[in-house]
């Protein structure tokens, strides 16, 4: 029964459970995104700071006007 003991590791960025085989072709990192932002952390966190302020803004703005 071996095919069922494929080692589970923990993604170093996010901490999700990672398949250690063949299928997760970024492990230990659990996704192409994980692995970019740990090798490139600094840069990886100005972008996510500079798009969501972007993203809520524009959210506010059309929720908040539909909704009141
Ligand atoms: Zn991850």
């Amino acid at each position: 029964m071996s095919q069922d003991e494929t080692p589970v590791v923990n993604c170093p960025t996010c901490g999700k459970s990672v398949l250690w085989n063949e299928s997760s072709r970024y492990r230990p990192f659990c996704s192409d995104r994980c692995k970019l932002i740990d090798l490139g952390e600094w840069a990886a966190e100005e972008k996510v700071i500079q798009g969501s302020q972007l993203l809520s803004d524009r959210d506010e703005w059309s929720e908040g006007s539909s909704k009141d």
